[in-house]
């Protein structure tokens, strides 16, 4: 199915000022590359894109060869910072995927990639002990009463030993 959508387009250029390796400003212009951002909308049935002209220049100093960046979108990366966040925020709520992804005009790859990338940010440390240690009813059943207290105190005990 072929979903016809009007987007709203922005068109900006991007420069570079100077050399970011040698900081020259005689730099030699050759052309822009153009690159679409999606970026937030209030309503996702009116996506916005920027077209984006970034500036490509050869220094005549150093001879490297740069292109303008900026904020709005890490390189070669066609959805803006800006959505990412917003994606990532929702990914907090009890929320599907697809509605996450059709609210922001993105793929439902693109919202598993932005998961993707920030997820080892919250992979647990086993290195420590959290201050306080608690035990709920499920571990509980599990064990037997006696148990379960003999366990959590010798865990209290070792944690004030540490
Ligand atoms: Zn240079």
């Amino acid at each position: 199915m072929i979903q016809m959508k009007k987007h709203k387009i922005y068109e900006a250029e991007l420069i570079q000022p100077a050399c970011p390796y040698c900081g020259s400003l005689a730099l030699l212009h050759n052309g822009h590359l153009i690159t679409n951002i999606r970026y937030l909308t209030a309503n996702a049935s009116h996506p916005a894109t920027i077209r984006l002209a970034k500036q490509r220049v050869r220094c005549r100093d150093c001879s490297r060869w740069s292109m303008a960046q900026s904020e709005l979108a890490s390189k070669y990366c066609s959805i803006s910072n800006a959505s990412k966040l917003k994606i990532l925020s929702a990914l907090t709520e009890d929320r599907s995927m697809t509605s996450i992804a059709s609210e922001n005009n993105v793929s439902v790859n693109t919202v598993q990639r932005v998961l993707g990338s920030c997820s080892h940010r919250f992979l647990d440390s086993y290195e420590y002990l959290p201050a306080h240690l608690a035990f709920d009813c499920m571990i509980s059943k599990i064990f037997n009463r006696s148990k379960y207290i003999k366990t959590s105190i010798r865990i209290d005990l070792a944690w004030s030993l540490n």
